[in-house]
């Protein structure tokens, strides 16, 4: 596995997706955070501290929600989903590190239907890789990357809480 070093400036990208969410969630009363365990979920954290949601923020863990849980045989370490907010009415950004296929996403939201019913869901990614197979968009991402075969998206938190981002060779 090779590495090439600093293709993103992931705290570039981070601050580019908490300003689309910013105007996003303009005039929106009933907003809340959920960060989908464990890329989306410090996210989510960093996100809802930005934007002073502190008191709305969720998570959500979809390893037995997602359609090919079976078929990848595996054993996540599954963490606990927490909703500490009225899911109903909200407007609620779900929120993940990367947006690939879209199984991720549908899997999320089905989690959330099962605390009641959103007035709205919007989807912030840091990273749109492409390669959907579900009709998922992002309504907020950092950056949209086209990545070649083999090619997959090295997210890192720094022990100093700064992001980096690397594309990885098989
Ligand atoms: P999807 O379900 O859309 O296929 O994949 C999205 C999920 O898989 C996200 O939760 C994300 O954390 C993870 N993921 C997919 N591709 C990548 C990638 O290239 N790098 C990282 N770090 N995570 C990925
Ligand atoms: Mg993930």
């Amino acid at each position: 596995m090779s590495k090439t070093s600093d293709d993103f400036d992931a705290e570039a990208l981070y601050r580019t997706l908490l300003g689309q969410v910013r105007d996003g969630l303009a005039g929106v009363g009933d907003a809340a955070i959920v960060g989908i365990h464990s890329g989306g979920a410090w996210l989510a954290e960093r996100l809802a501290r930005d934007l002073d949601l502190n008191g709305r923020l969720g998570f959500i863990d979809v390893s037995f929600y997602r359609d090919d849980y079976a078929k990848k045989g595996l054993h996540p370490d599954v963490k606990p989903t927490h909703i500490p907010f009225n899911v109903d009415g909200a407007t609620i950004v779900l929120v993940d590190d990367v947006l690939f296929t879209g199984r991720t996403t549908r899997a999320a939201i089905n989690v959330l239907f099962d605390y009641g019913r959103p007035q709205r869901i919007v989807l912030a990614a840091l990273v749109d890789r492409g390669g959907r197979e579900l009709p998922v968009a992002a309504d907020f991402a950092g950056a949209r990357v086209t990545l070649k075969p083999g090619q997959s998206l090295a997210l890192l938190k720094n022990a100093d809480g700064q992001l980096s981002l690397t594309i990885e060779e098989d």
